[in-house]
């Protein structure tokens, strides 16, 4: 892929652009201002656009040739409600407002790419960039899918891609198989009989009950999952009484937590298994209980044939080896929703080392400028491959 080593990738005006979205970040299902530049940028080249899918989601279609074929490439656009500490030229002045996990270069690498493909026209096929709003946990895959996507715009395969501290600017990781976990909460409600605090025997103490169910919650994935099967289940969220009523035991303890897998069979066991623990401690303490668990995100697996086209536009891309021993993340990421419908491939790229030890979601992490060159050269790579004209 020569030509693409000089292509300009309008790199200067992607970096301001990427730094002007890290100055104004937005929400999930928020991203007004986001989506209304992608749109833009994207009509600018001639790219047909498809505003309101998933209420800020765009995507952009390009169709050239006669070819059948057609792929999805997803970025994410939303930034998380936490403030921004580092000090930086284009700190965000939106409060509490931050692009923490780099979706602000994940915007501009797939619109760099849009626009070089939509000049150079390389490739047979038709191509859609799907700018998806609301990724961090807010359901924005699945409100586009709600709208009809698929129907709209149908994939033989989808691909996505996400920054990763710890590799070079230059570097991929792509791995076939499960690459995030299934990312579900769940919350279990004890009910016991409150009472005053010096007269526990009067009442039915759920505080000692949710005491016994948190350390017991430990043994799923000590005890029940396969030990050659990655899970996680943990509490994140505990109330109960009143820091200002101290002699009273409360009627009521709510927890809530999160369970992760790779496989649709351990999810379906943490799902259970939960579920039994919090009904047998409230049985054996003789109070009511109740339990929700809600799905929320499948795991990503990687498709080995959609992967290896990946693992081919990476090499090409980075003019390097290609990582593919990059160990799964505990993460979620809702990419799982398109992958999980047609054959899809989520890859890392590098951010370069973790300045100051910030990882993704820290209050000073930054997208890496460096690494937007290799992003859109993949993603231009990958369409110019797997579309070969
Ligand atoms: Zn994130
Ligand atoms: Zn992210």
């Amino acid at each position: 892929m020569e030509h693409l080593d000089n292509a300009p990738f309008e790199l200067d005006d992607m970096i301001a652009l990427r730094r002007d979205l890290h100055t104004h970040p937005e929400l999930g299902f928020e991203e007004v201002r986001t989506s209304g530049i992608v749109a833009e940028k994207l009509a600018d080249v001639g790219i047909t656009v498809h505003r309101g899918l998933g209420k800020t989601g765009v995507v952009g279609t390009l169709k050239v040739g006669n070819g059948a074929r057609s792929i999805g490439l997803r970025a994410d656009m939303d930034a998380l409600a936490m403030p921004e500490l580092a000090d930086r030229e284009y700190k965000s002045t939106t409060p509490n407002t931050m692009h923490a996990c780099g979706h602000d270069g994940h915007t501009v690498m797939l619109l760099a790419a849009a626009r070089y493909l939509a000049r150079t026209k390389n490739f047979d096929g038709t191509v859609h960039f799907i700018f998806q709003p609301a990724e961090e946990g807010r359901g924005g895959a699945k409100a586009m899918i709600e709208d009809g996507f698929f129907d709209l715009f149908p994939c033989d395969a989808v691909y996505g891609l996400h920054n990763m501290p710890g590799l070079a600017t230059d570097e991929m990781a792509v791995v076939t198989g499960p690459q995030l976990a299934s990312s579900d909460s769940w919350e279990v409600a004890f009910t016991g009989v409150g009472t005053h605090g010096a007269k526990p025997h009067l009442g039915k103490d759920a505080v000692t009950a949710a005491a016994h169910f948190l350390t017991m919650l430990h043994t799923i994935v000590a005890r029940v999952v396969d030990p050659l099967q990655p899970a996680v289940v943990s509490a994140c969220a505990l109330s109960a009484g009143d820091f200002k009523a101290l002699n009273v035991i409360p009627d009521v303890v709510r927890i809530g937590g999160t369970a992760r897998a790779y496989t649709p069979a351990v999810r379906d066991q943490l799902e259970a298994e939960i579920g039994r623990l919090a009904h047998g401690v409230a049985a054996s303490f003789g109070i009511e209980v109740s339990y929700t668990f809600n799905r929320r995100i499948p795991p990503v697996v990687n498709n080995a044939e959609v992967t290896a086209r990946a693992h081919k536009a990476a090499t090409a891309a980075t003019g390097r080896a290609v990582v593919t021993d990059f160990p799964p993340s505990t993460a979620g990421d809702d990419f799982a929703e398109f992958g999980n419908r047609v054959p899809g491939c989520y890859v890392w790229l590098g951010n370069g080392p973790a300045q100051d030890g910030a990882l993704h979601h820290n209050s000073r992490y930054d997208f890496n400028d460096d690494a937007i060159l290799t992003g859109a050269r993949y993603w231009a790579t990958l369409v110019e491959q797997d579309l070969s004209a």
